[in-house]
């Protein structure tokens, strides 16, 4: 698709200010304009101040290329192999900084894929039109400098965002199959921004969702996360499982909630959500391995049965139905072993709080893995899989014994990395 000619909107026609932009973001386009380069917030940093939302990140397009920005800035690195990116790291705030590239125009996108889907030509660098024109929707294809302070639109982004309308730059089925995580991004979108997804792009969703299966199981991890770490994961849960996204990227546990007589299952990953979405509210850590204990779950359970149906007895059962559950899934989507590590004592805790006598109780309330076993067996309650009374009986203890008061912690002493998730970046 050709880029339209552009809109240029001056500041006093539209709301964006530097004051809720990030100094150090501004500091990146002085420094690279100041430097003979041109430099403009994109993405999702500028489409969420449109709609008045603080955004989580700030993405810088510019003509400089990634060597160049990285000799600019000391404290850079250059990132990513698909394209490569500069990173400009304060502190613990990243801006990432994207050279200007072209996309597929007049290309057989198909020869352009890896055995992964993944697009191959997305390193050739090109013009502000044609970055524009890469981008998967119109409301992350504008472009603000912070020089002249002007908003650029090359696909009457605009207007789309006005009409909270998503739609995807070029034509929908050649943009998905170019990358089919577009699918989930414009899920995602549309509930975090509460739009609507263009008709054709979202019939065409239901259409192509099989696609996910040629997304490298790594990225499908990072991007499952940012699904269900938006803050509003119990939603696209419901809009995923009705179009097919979730089936082909959990083929196993769709088909286990398909033939499954109660509902309490797709229930259960519900209360999860719901649960991971109210989390996210108060600003409380998630973790990636209890979304994905949650996810796999009924799988769990069904294959759990059948091995004590073998007459196994119930501790290897619930062993062997988790290692069955994760292998099968692996091809999907990859989890990183300490995950699977922690998902596995999630599910392992569920026997353990079982054997709730006083004394067991003191010892297994210090395991590293007692508030998520705990966490999960309430949302298991809730959810009727299992009939209520051990949930209450361990809310009890843990009133009753409170934990020792922790050592105080030195101020600004050294931080420990947790295991908590920000949502990665980059798709
Ligand atoms: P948020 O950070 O709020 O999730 P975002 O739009 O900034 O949303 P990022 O993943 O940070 O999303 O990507 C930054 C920008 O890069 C996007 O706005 C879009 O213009 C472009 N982009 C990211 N992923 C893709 C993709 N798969 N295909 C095309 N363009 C993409
Ligand atoms: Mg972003």
């Amino acid at each position: 698709m050709a880029a339209l000619p552009v809109r240029i909107t001056p500041r006093d026609q539209h709301p964006v200010s530097r004051k809720n932009i990030s100094p150090n973001a501004l500091k990146v386009m002085y420094r690279l304009e100041s430097s003979g380069f041109k430099a403009f917030l994109v993405g999702g940093g500028i489409r969420d101040l449109l709609l008045g939302i603080q955004p989580k990140d700030f993405d810088i397009a510019t003509d400089a290329h990634p060597e160049q920005v990285h000799k600019l800035f000391s404290n850079s690195r250059l990132i990513g192999r698909r394209f490569k990116l500069v990173h400009v790291l304060f502190g613990r705030e990243v801006i990432e900084v994207a050279t200007f590239r072209s996309g597929s125009e007049n290309e057989n996108a198909a020869q352009q894929q890896t055995s992964e889907g993944m697009l191959t030509r997305d390193n050739v660098y090109g013009t502000i039109e044609e970055d524009a024109m890469r981008r998967d929707f119109t409301a992350n294809a504008l472009y603000y400098s912070a020089t002249d302070f002007n908003i650029y639109d090359y696909s009457n982004a605009l207007a789309d965002i006005e009409e909270k309308t998503l739609r995807l730059i070029g034509d929908p089925e050649e943009r998905y199959r170019e990358d089919p995580v577009r699918m989930l991004r414009a899920i995602r979108f549309s509930e975090k921004l509460n739009f609507q997804i263009e008709r054709d792009a979202e019939q065409k969703i239901h259409e192509l969702s099989h696609l996910m299966s040629l997304v490298a199981t790594a990225r499908l991890f990072e991007e499952v996360i940012k699904l269900f770490a938006s803050g509003y994961g119990a939603a696209i849960f419901e809009r995923i499982y009705e179009n097919g996204l979730f089936s082909a990227m959990f083929p196993s546990v769709a088909h286990t909630l398909e033939k499954a007589e109660s509902d309490c299952h797709v229930d259960f990953i519900r209360a999860s959500l719901v649960n991971t979405d109210k989390r996210i509210a108060q600003e409380k850590p998630i973790t990636p391995a209890f979304l994905y204990a949650a996810l796999l779950w009924p799988e769990v359970l069904r294959l759990w049965q059948q091995k004590l149906d073998e007459g196994l007895s119930d501790f290897p059962a619930l062993q062997q139905a988790g290692h069955i559950a994760i292998e099968s899934q692996l091809p999907h989507v990859m989890i990183p072993k300490r995950f699977i590590l922690m998902m596995r004592e999630i599910w392992e805790m569920q026997i353990r709080l079982e054997k709730n006598s006083s004394r067991k109780a003191a010892q297994l309330i210090t395991h590293p893995r007692f508030r998520a076993g705990y966490d999960f067996l309430l949302l298991r309650e809730a959810s009727k899989e299992i009939a209520p009374g051990l949930g209450a009986w361990w809310t009890r203890y843990q009133k009753e014994n409170p934990p020792p008061p922790q050592p105080s912690r030195r101020k600004n002493g050294p931080r420990k990395r947790s295991n908590s998730s920000r949502p990665p970046k980059r798709s």
